[in-house]
């Protein structure tokens, strides 16, 4: 499959080309966007796409961007959905200036639809869903004229009144825009404005059983709330003129605009609350926020950064003519970035090995000096205890070493990190053959930072002092969808990674007993760590990896 490549950041964006001349030409005197989800699941990294578009082309021209819940569908939406949406939105570093429901502009929608009803541009049509769906046409051939389409208007507005007071059962009737059954445009043929649905909606409980469409709700909240560019992604391209009609017929005294951005899209997962929904009502994943999921709350728990966020989507661009597939090593690439230089460095060990170093002093604690970040000289040094027993990894030694192997194996020297060359003498074996510990020998003389130049080793390994030793679990991830564009397809269940989730029991070193959720850690050799925040505690630090060190992805290509 084919993945777009990034639009380089420096070549802005259409939409901001379009703000600009609105302004130049006086067309609009002030910028307002708006971020319209539906609460019908939690935000993922597509929506941030959308978030950083609206809330920064606002920012850059001193507008203002609405947070918009479009709950005009009660059977989906929960307050679960609300409270996880805004703690997003905010988490990604943005501010809204106003937040609006949808369903608190309801009365104001009937009104219109009255409106409507009295011009002769809106009837009621008894004709079930698929009768509608049988008679719309196709993209040849036109559609055909309801036998309801011609009631009067006295009949009609007496039929729409009794919808709203509750006198017909769901799908008896609808309200319908009466435009032209014969347009090449098939949106325009009578889209239905009005369905009846008897349930309990979120935030105006039984007050309403007739709810507007999305495609007369979304132009009426646009112009209600005084947006000026009404961003939304391509597929409502062919919406656009009913959108249009919508704020002409009704008569609203402001004209929003809608302009059509590409989707985003990551390869190896899934991009749609439905799919992400049934992952988690599938217990596929371990909740929204499954360090796995594409969502804004997966995102963070995995450790990913609002500032790395932001700038992949600054990075991507927002292009006018298609969808994109990004590679999701791109975002990888601005994680690795962003901690670069904040992320302290220490050592874990995932897959524990003891090693016993024979010739030092038995009860003997000393201290080594390490630097917390030799990128970031300005993190200053911490102290970390040797001894001598420690932990090293179990990959970091081969009883028969392969060729060109340069770890740890009988007879072979190798460095540890911040401390001394040990050389390994003796394997130790249990009932099964399998090696549990390793005696080796180490050389006072070589010292990190003592300048010795004696002579060299190959190896460099990461370690762990054993006594005092901080009992840890790390979760290593893959992506959760196995081929790249699966995800893309209603069928992506069957293609799940069934290696997503990796779990480890290690160590890691004594001085990160006072990590805290979320907190971030370059451990040397694996890559980027975040505390997990749900399963993390004192008696053991759960840590997820954010990423590991080194990408074969060079954005720059
Ligand atoms: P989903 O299919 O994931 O539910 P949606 O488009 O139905 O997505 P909404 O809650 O209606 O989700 O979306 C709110 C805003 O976010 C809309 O303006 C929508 O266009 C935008 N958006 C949603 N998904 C993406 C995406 N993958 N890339 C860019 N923008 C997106
Ligand atoms: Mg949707």
């Amino acid at each position: 499959m084919e993945t777009t490549k990034p639009a380089p950041a420096s070549s802005g964006n259409f939409i901001k080309q379009i703000v600009i001349d609105d302004l130049k030409t006086g067309k609009v005197s002030e910028v307002v966007t708006r971020f319209p989800p539906e609460p019908n699941g939690y935000l993922h990294i597509g929506h941030a796409k959308s978030i950083c578009l609206n809330f920064e082309l606002a920012d850059e021209f001193g507008g203002r961007t609405h947070l918009r819940f479009d709950d005009t569908n009660p059977v989906k939406e929960d307050t679960e959905y609300v409270q996880s949406i805004q703690e997003d939105v905010k988490w990604l570093g943005f501010e809204w200036e106003k937040l609006f429901f949808a369903s608190d502009f309801f009365e104001e929608m009937y009104e219109r639809a009255l409106v409507l009803i009295k011009k002769g541009k809106a009837y009621v049509c008894d004709l079930t869903a698929e009768q509608i769906r049988e008679t719309r046409g196709t993209l040849t051939a036109p559609g055909e004229d309801s036998p309801y389409r011609n009631r009067s208007v006295e009949e009609n507005l007496d039929l729409f009144e009794r919808m709203r007071k509750g006198e017909f059962a769901n799908g008896e009737k609808v309200l319908r825009a009466k435009i032209d059954m014969a347009s090449p445009n098939v949106n325009l043929r009578d889209p239905v404005l009005y369905r009846i649905a008897h349930a309990t909606h979120h935030n105006t409980g039984d007050k309403w059983c007739i709810y507007p469409m999305y495609d007369y709700a979304h132009p009426l909240e646009d112009a209600i709330e005084g947006i000026t560019h009404s961003i939304c992604t391509l597929e409502f391209a062919d919406h656009r003129p009913l959108y249009d009609w919508v704020i002409r017929e009704c008569e609203m005294a402001c004209v929003p605009q809608q302009y059509e951005f590409g989707r985003l899209n990551v390869t190896n997962t899934v991009m749609s609350k439905r799919k992400l929904k049934l992952l988690v009502d599938e217990q596929v994943v371990d909740g929204w926020d499954d360090p796995r999921m594409p969502t804004i709350s997966g995102l963070r728990r995995k450790g990913y950064t609002p500032e790395a966020i932001r700038e992949f989507c600054r990075e991507i661009g927002v292009v006018k003519s298609n969808n994109s597939t990004v590679d999701e090593k791109l975002l990888e690439h601005f994680i690795r970035e962003d901690l670069k230089l904040k992320a302290p460095r220490t050592m874990a060990v995932l897959q524990p090995l003891k090693v016993v170093i024979t010739n030092y002093p038995e009860g003997q604690v000393e201290q080594l000096d390490a630097e917390i970040n030799p990128e970031n000289e300005a993190m200053g040094i911490r102290q970390i205890p040797f001894s001598r027993e420690i932990y090293i990894e179990q990959d970091d030694f081969m009883e028969e070493p392969v060729k060109g192997y340069h770890r740890l194996y009988p007879g072979n020297e190798v460095r540890l990190k911040h401390a001394y060359f040990i050389k390994c003498e003796d394997v130790v074996k249990d009932a099964d053959g399998r090696v549990v510990e390793l005696h080796c020998t180490y050389d006072p003389e070589t010292k990190s930072g003592s300048g010795f130049t004696g002579r060299k080793v190959k190896g460099t390994l990461h370690w762990v002092e054993a006594s005092q030793a901080k009992p840890a679990e790390f979760r290593l991830y893959e992506p959760l969808i196995l081929d790249e564009s699966a995800g893309e397809s209603d069928d992506f269940l069957s293609n799940l990674n069934p290696n997503s989730l990796q779990t480890l029991q290690g160590f890691v070193e004594e001085n990160m007993n006072g990590a805290e959720a979320q907190d971030k850690f370059q451990f040397f050799r694996h890559g980027y760590f975040n505390v997990d925040s749900k399963h993390s505690g004192a008696e053991k630090l759960v840590f997820n990896r954010i990423v590991s060190l080194k990408s074969s992805f060079d954005p720059k290509k």
